[in-house]
């Protein structure tokens, strides 16, 4: 798996970039768009006190501005980084800083709903050109980001028909600077494909992580320890910001309740299959499930080493 940022671009692609938002994703992007030298001058954004200090002392930007609007003031690229509930207020705020011919991006996790969020507040001559980075941790805030989180992970582009392509093609751009693969496809579409590759899972985390914190004292202490045995896996997803998650659930509603009723129906199989001691049904789906890992891994999406890589010592730490 490559981490490698690359060489800096010779001539900045964007005079202006203003990042609205300076947590995990948008202080990677200043990190790695600084580095690249995507942009001549970042204008940083942040409505938390707390996180423009950080950007301050962290050198993350060559402006840090508690208003959203300064930030976006003649900018060439404004990239909305807040909760995907966030974007709408910013939308209103950053519109009259608008200049002609800007684009307005962002980096949310739904987005059928920004786009109606976002959209109807952009003034006309001002170019919408959304986009996800598939990649993440569950850590946030200006301290969690990291230049080369990008590199070799996908960002898909969701441009309504009509978008200006130039928009567009300076967006691609942009992200395959930072080291991403890109591809485009429709807003629904995405909203769908990420429900059941990310928001679901992550609910599934978030749920089976708090039935074991309902149970009794001395069963949930056991269930710290032994967490080897798989738990502590999921307990990586559900450690994920609680701001940006509620938000994602709230705003990709009926994507994701498709996805679990899907899910759902196989859980009832594979219950189904336990009670009736059906050994060579459960095979054939752990088998299954299994080369959809190797895939994985063989796409350069994640290492193919034992234990997510986990260091262990000559004796061994045990596991499952
Ligand atoms: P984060 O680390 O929590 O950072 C978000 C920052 O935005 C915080 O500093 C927050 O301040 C600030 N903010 C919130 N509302 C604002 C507003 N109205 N105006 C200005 N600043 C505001 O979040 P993140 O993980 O970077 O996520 C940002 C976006 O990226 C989300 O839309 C998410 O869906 C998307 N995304 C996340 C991941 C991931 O793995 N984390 C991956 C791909 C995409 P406060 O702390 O005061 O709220």
């Amino acid at each position: 798996m490559s981490e490698r940022l690359g060489p800096p671009l010779g001539a900045p692609l964007f005079d202006r970039l203003a990042l609205i938002g300076i947590g995990l994703i948008g202080s990677s992007i200043a990190r790695a768009a600084r580095r690249k030298n995507v942009a001549r001058v970042i204008a940083i954004a942040d409505e938390s006190t707390q996180a423009r200090d950080r950007a301050v002392a962290l050198e993350l930007g060559d402006e840090v501005v508690a208003d959203a609007g300064d930030a976006a003031a003649g900018a060439d690229l404004v990239i909305l980084c807040v909760p995907v509930g966030a974007d709408e207020a910013v939308a209103r705020a950053i519109a009259p800083q608008l200049k002609a011919g800007a684009i307005v991006s962002d980096v949310g996790s739904v987005k059928g709903a920004v786009i109606a969020a976002v959209g109807p507040h952009l003034p006309r001559g001002v170019a919408l050109v959304p986009a996800h980075p598939v990649a993440g941790t569950e850590q946030s805030g200006p301290d969690a980001g990291f230049a080369t989180l990008f590199v070799n992970r996908w960002c898909i582009l969701t441009p309504a028909a009509g978008v200006d392509a130039a928009a567009v093609a300076k967006v691609r751009a942009f992200w395959e600077a930072l080291g991403s693969n890109v591809e485009t496809m429709n807003a629904a579409h995405h909203d769908l494909v990420l429900a059941i590759t990310s928001h679901v899972p992550h609910l599934i985390a978030y749920n089976i992580v708090g039935t074991a914190s309902d149970l009794e004292e001395t069963t949930r202490s056991e269930v710290i320890k032994f967490s080897a045995g798989g738990f502590r896996d999921f307990t990586r997803i559900a450690a994920s910001d609680p701001t940006m998650w509620r938000d994602v659930f709230l705003n990709n509603k009926q994507a994701v309740l498709e996805a679990l009723g899907r899910f759902s129906e196989d859980l009832t199989a594979l219950q189904r299959m336990i009670r009736y001691g059906d050994g060579e049904g459960l095979f054939a789906l752990f088998a299954r499930t299994r080369a959809i890992r190797r895939g994985i891994v063989e796409m350069g999406q994640e290492t193919a080493a034992p234990d997510f890589g986990r260091p262990h010592d000559e004796d061994g730490d045990g596991g499952s």
